[in-house]
């Protein structure tokens, strides 16, 4: 077995990628979840509060941990003394992206490989993008991320808008 990274923004987590951490989590022996700090898109959760939300939300799964990066995500592997960067395909609108992005990563780092989980079909629609939507409208979030993080979501949205 070996170490993985789970890289993302996680802004914020929902119940799509906690079904990837869960599955993922059992393949290896230590997953640690990359909070990406990208200074080129402005999110809406600073990354302490996504890893906040992330160590809450994931809690219970003893080899999973959470740390903040920025930079490349092989470098943030080699960091975690990992092997495997796990990402998730949801549909063949994400597999061109994630091919690109897998390939780069291979040519960059060729010793790190990445493995992708396909979506649970009863998550294959979520985003964060979508929550973050659908809670702008005062929709009904609750189905997409943990009970702690609804009020939280809309509370901050409002605040922003
Ligand atoms: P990024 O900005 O790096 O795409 P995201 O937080 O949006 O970060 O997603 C991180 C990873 O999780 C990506 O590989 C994405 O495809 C995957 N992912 C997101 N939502 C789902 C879902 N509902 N089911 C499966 N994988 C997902």
């Amino acid at each position: 077995m070996a170490n993985a990274i789970y890289p993302g923004s996680f802004d914020p987590i929902t119940y799509g990628h906690i079904d990837i951490i869960r599955r993922a989590s059992k393949a290896v022996d230590r997953l640690v979840i990359g909070v990406l700090n990208n200074t080129s898109k402005t999110p809406l959760f600073s990354s302490e509060e996504r890893v906040e939300f992330i160590r809450e939300a994931v809690k219970d799964i003893p080899n999973v941990a959470v740390e903040a990066f920025s930079g490349l995500s092989v470098d943030f592997a080699k960091a975690m003394d990992a092997s495997i960067i796990v990402r998730g395909l949801r549909a063949v609108t994400d597999f061109e992206y994630e091919l690109q992005l897998s390939q780069t990563n291979r040519k960059i780092a060729p010793e790190i490989d990445t493995v992708f989980y396909t979506t649970s079909l009863q998550y294959a629609y979520l985003s964060s993008s979508i929550v973050k939507e659908v809670a702008l409208f005062d929709g009904d979030i609750s189905e997409f991320v943990p009970e702690f993080l609804v009020s939280k979501i809309k509370d901050k949205i409002h605040q922003k808008k």
